[in-house]
């Protein structure tokens, strides 16, 4: 078998994550949120009180006190900064909105591509974006693309914020995610796109188990190595 690098990309609240997840685990593969290293630099900017207005101050000498290490867990890479272990506080919606203003510098996007390419190396991994296909791993065989209504979208992300106990508020949600996408979609360097050869999957009317079996059916043929049928004439 294969050990190929799946690109998943798309925007906020379309189901990649849980889908990505889902498939890593079939396959046996490392499973890579790119989002969880911005949210994770986020993160560490938020601890020093750093806020969005202050973006013009922010210069390339806070990633060398910025000791972001990916581990492995299970399948998943999750992030830790120094000592602390990183989960539920980078889902906050504050540090989602923080992580897509820093992600526009270029320096911050150069730092982390570099990062995840190193991370990928060896293949056997599914890596989800919003640039993985088109800017980290543009040889990937496989290029997902991850589309959904905004009905549907906000009604995820709210129900998912209730279930960890966090506050929700559906307008708050719908208009979080909007502005996320402009400037996702609009950024000047590695805009959110689909790669020329991405395969759209519209997950609005689709249960997690299908999204999982449609991203696998198109791996399945690309990690096969074809049986050799005899007699052997090369
Ligand atoms: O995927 P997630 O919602 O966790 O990403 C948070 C933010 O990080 C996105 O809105 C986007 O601005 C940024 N991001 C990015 N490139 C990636 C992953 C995330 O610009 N590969």
């Amino acid at each position: 078998m294969r050990k190929i690098i799946v690109a998943v990309d798309g925007y906020a609240a379309t189901g990649k994550t849980t889908t990505a997840r889902g498939v890593a685990e079939t396959l046996g593969y490392l499973y890579l949120d790119t989002g969880a290293m911005y949210r994770a630099l986020a993160w560490y900017l938020h601890q020093q009180s750093f806020t969005e207005a202050e973006i013009e101050r922010l210069k390339p000498d806070v990633l060398e006190k910025f000791a972001l290490h990916m581990e492995p867990e299970g399948c998943e890479l999750v992030a830790w900064v120094g000592e602390r272990r990183l989960s539920e506080e980078l889902r906050l919606p504050e540090i989602a909105r923080l992580a897509s203003v820093i992600s526009t510098l270029p320096w911050v996007r150069a730092y982390m591509v570099q990062e995840q390419q190193r991370l990928g190396q060896k293949g056997g991994m599914v890596v989800v974006g919003r640039d993985i296909g088109t800017v980290v791993f543009p040889e990937a065989p496989l290029k997902v693309f991850f589309i959904a209504s905004l009905e549907v979208r906000v009604e995820r992300r709210y129900q998912e914020l209730r279930q960890k106990g966090l506050p929700a508020d559906r307008e708050a949600i719908r208009q979080a995610l909007l502005e996320r996408d402009y400037r996702d979609e609009t950024r000047p360097i590695s805009p959110l796109r689909p790669a020329p050869d991405a395969r759209l999957l519209d997950t609005t009317c689709l249960t997690i188990p299908q999204q999982i079996e449609r991203v696998l059916s198109w791996v399945k043929p690309l990690i096969t190595v074809p049986a050799i049928s005899f007699p052997y004439s090369p």
